[in-house]
């Protein structure tokens, strides 16, 4: 389906979102086709799996720039795309040996606040992912198109909205090959670091088997604590904080581009959910994603940007160490 005319149902949903919406917050515009067509072309086998540095990975680039400028979001420093080099480390073999350096991009779009406050929000999501293993595409589609529709759905909303805090909306490239591009952009001078509040971070946000939205990095940054349960007693899903210390089954917190932000001090919400059979594998496609609940995970993710946006000011304070 496909279309940009809202169903009464979706219109019955955003209303049904305004009354359950924080305390003066205006509804987010959570039901957006543009958002849907976005993920379902990012995965199509036409980009064969958006490989850093392949074709389809170009192409990748010219779909999320193109939403940024249907949306009005400016390019931040004058320019969407943010090109950095990484890998063939020298470990003293003949040069021959070594491997290639390689270039990639990351996309950084800017959505000024209306505060004196000169804080900001990086909200990230990668858009690279893994090409073809063993001759058959893997299309990411929640890992990580998903991550990139929740970007965009924050970017629509704050695009009419305009938030308290400066949003600095990056999509980043190499993730999946050592968090590439989030470590490149942390030393750029390009990002202004001590004006750097907060990362969210949204990598596989659209589907799993135990359907819960998890919210990792509260027991980390205790101070986020009261914001997560805020957004979670009147969430349009499960939403529950955890997956960040050694006591849960998994810890999280360096498992995506987030931790460079946690490395360097700066406080840090990972959005996503629990792996599923199709994690990594050619199956994630987008027709495996259950719209209706990517939609309210989409909700419960820009109704954390509002609220994580009109707390920005009061988040600065020493994380719990690692226990
Ligand atoms: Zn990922």
């Amino acid at each position: 389906m496909t279309g940009n005319i809202p169903s009464y149902a979706a219109l019955g949903l955003a209303v049904l979102a305004a009354a359950c919406s924080p305390a003066g917050a205006p509804a987010p515009d959570f039901e957006s086709q543009a958002v849907q067509d976005l993920v379902r072309m990012l995965s199509d086998d036409a980009l064969a799996g958006r490989q850093s540095g392949s074709p389809g990975h170009a192409v990748a680039q010219e779909l999320i720039i193109a939403r940024w400028e249907a949306l009005g979001i400016a390019p931040f420093q004058e320019r969407y795309r943010h090109p950095f080099s990484y890998g063939g480390v020298d470990f003293g073999t003949e040069v021959a040996l070594r491997p290639q350096r390689k270039s990639g991009t990351n996309l950084l779009g800017w959505i000024p606040g209306r505060s004196d406050r000169d804080l900001i929000m990086v909200v990230s999501a990668h858009y690279d992912h893994l090409g073809s293993v063993d001759g058959e595409i893997h299309n990411g589609a929640d890992d990580n198109a998903s991550g990139v529709g929740g970007l965009m759905a924050i970017a629509e909303h704050f695009s009419q909205h305009k938030p308290d805090h400066g949003i600095l909306l990056v999509a980043f490239d190499a993730e999946e090959e050592g968090l590439a591009g989030a470590r490149s952009l942390i030393d750029d001078p390009v990002l202004p670091r001590d004006r750097v509040a907060l990362n969210l971070n949204l990598d596989m946000i659209s589907r799993n088997d135990r359907p819960v939205l998890y919210a990792s990095g509260t027991r980390r940054w205790p101070q986020l604590q009261p914001i997560v349960a805020q957004v979670a007693s009147g969430a349009a899903v499960t939403f529950e904080p955890g997956f960040d210390t050694a006591q849960d089954e998994d810890d999280w917190t360096l498992q995506s581009d987030h931790a460079v932000f946690f490395r360097a001090g700066i406080p840090h919400l990972y959005l996503g959910v629990a792996d599923h059979p199709d994690y990594h594998g050619p199956g994630d496609d987008y027709d495996k994603i259950d719209v209706d609940w990517f939609n309210r995970s989409l909700t419960t993710t820009v109704s954390l940007a509002i609220a994580l946006d009109a707390a920005l000011p009061d988040l600065t304070s020493p994380q719990v160490p690692a226990p």
